[in-house]
């Protein structure tokens, strides 16, 4: 198995223990997954034949909790994306300062080639094969790039049926009159909105000048750029899988989602002054002050980083910029708000649906948006302050807090020198 991705992601934690005072167990513990699973799901198409799919669920550490994270279903999905995954996952849970471990699951499917029926049938042969894997107090599954509330609230059915009782608290992101959380659906979106506009002031930034360019438009990015928007920012370019779209007068993301919606597609999508179709990698390099990658990993790498403008990237997706990119962004001066805190939305409104399923109470919206911005922000300023005061770019300070709440986890259970003496 090629391991490109989980080797380079693995190096963080090498860099960030360096800035720290912490025992070398704790980087052997977190050297590899606690435990992966591989399983094939044969699917019953609807003409009647037979279809494979393999699938994945990785459980990388467990030390601050339950392991948490998405299931993603992409026909390039694969074991290493999905490590390098659950890994993120452990940093990003640690940096929200969740009592989650890190985890992450995947199908290697185009899902645009599926029926509703059939995409049905994967995603409860998707639980048929993982339940004795995930669990409530185990490791708990959400929505990631292609899978969304419905999906949950199959799988959640189909758990339920095998443990023969409901069991909510199993997955979340589910829809809301099935145990789901309000503002759960944009809360990755509104989470990098929080962290953006905390670091405004520092970063230089201003709605009536700053212009805003966001590759793919999911539902993490969509929301980003309707929040942004609504504040008065300028969003000037849009992608999707299809195409990338780019006015410098700029687009409402909101007409743009319509259009999307109606022609499966952002060209020709509304705008304020003349549209143009550009490539994706004009998307990336075009000129504006943050750039918001929200689709794959690897989209800023060594060959384009020389061309980005932006001054800031908030990185909406995973794992957007090699390590190679990084390095070239940092020394032109940018500012790369990293994965682990700029897309931490999701999961922290994902563990408000885990306690309220466990408490069997449920908040208004109000109380679980209050909460998150409770959490985003002092997690913000505090890597933010970190990353002024010793030097660092911002993503290896938010390693190095994550790493920090590991390792104190790792090391409350005592370590060589507790043994030896
Ligand atoms: N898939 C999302 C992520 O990458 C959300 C995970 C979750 O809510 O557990 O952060």
């Amino acid at each position: 198995m090629a391991t490109a991705l989980f080797t380079k992601a693995r190096k963080r934690l090498k860099e960030a223990a360096k800035h720290l005072d912490i025992h070398p167990d704790v980087i052997e513990r977190l050297k590899y997954p606690k435990e992966t699973l591989a399983a094939t799901l044969v699917v019953r198409m609807d003409d009647g034949s037979s279809k494979a799919f393999k699938a994945w669920r990785c459980r990388y550490d467990d030390t601050r909790g339950p392991t948490k994270g998405g299931i993603r279903y992409h026909p390039r999905v694969n074991l290493d994306e999905i490590m390098t995954l659950a890994f993120w996952m452990t940093f990003k849970c640690a940096v929200a300062g969740l009592p989650f471990g890190g985890a992450k699951g995947g199908v290697q499917v185009d899902t645009k080639t599926l029926s509703k029926t059939e995409l049905e049938r994967l995603s409860r042969a998707y639980i048929q094969a993982f339940a004795r894997f995930i669990g409530p107090d185990r490791d708990i599954p959400a929505p990631d790039m292609y899978t969304n509330g419905i999906v949950m609230a199959w799988m959640a059915d189909e758990y339920a049926a095998m443990v023969d009782q409901p069991s909510p608290a199993v997955i979340t992101g589910k829809p809301i009159p099935l145990g789901g959380s309000l503002g759960r659906d944009d809360a990755t979106g509104r989470g990098g909105h929080l962290v953006l506009r905390h670091l405004e002031g520092e970063l230089g930034l201003s709605p009536a000048t700053s212009r805003i360019v966001l590759q793919g438009f999911g539902n993490a990015s969509y929301h980003c750029a309707r929040l942004l928007h609504a504040d008065g920012y300028r969003i000037i370019g849009l992608s999707d899988s299809r195409s990338a779209v780019y006015d410098p007068d700029g687009i409402d993301p909101v007409a743009a989602m319509e259009h999307k919606r109606d022609k499966h597609s952002l060209a020709g999508c509304p705008s304020k002054g003349k549209l143009r179709e550009i490539t994706n990698e004009e998307l990336l390099e075009s000129e504006c002050d943050v750039l918001i990658p929200a689709a794959l990993e690897n989209q800023i790498i060594l060959e384009n980083a020389p061309n980005i403008k932006a001054r800031v990237i908030l990185e909406l997706a995973n794992g957007p910029t090699s390590p190679a990119a990084d390095k070239v962004l940092n020394q032109a001066g940018k500012t790369v708000i990293p994965d682990i805190l700029a897309n931490s939305g999701g999961v922290t409104v994902s563990y408000f649906e885990w306690v309220q399923n466990k408490a069997g109470y449920y908040w208004p919206l109000d109380e679980v948006r209050a909460k998150l911005k409770s959490i985003i922000e002092p997690e913000t300023r505090t890597i933010w302050e970190a990353a002024q005061e010793r030097g660092l770019d911002m993503r290896t300070a938010a390693y190095v807090h994550g790493l920090r709440r590991i390792a104190a986890a790792v090391e409350a259970h005592g370590t060589k020198a507790y043994f030896d003496s």
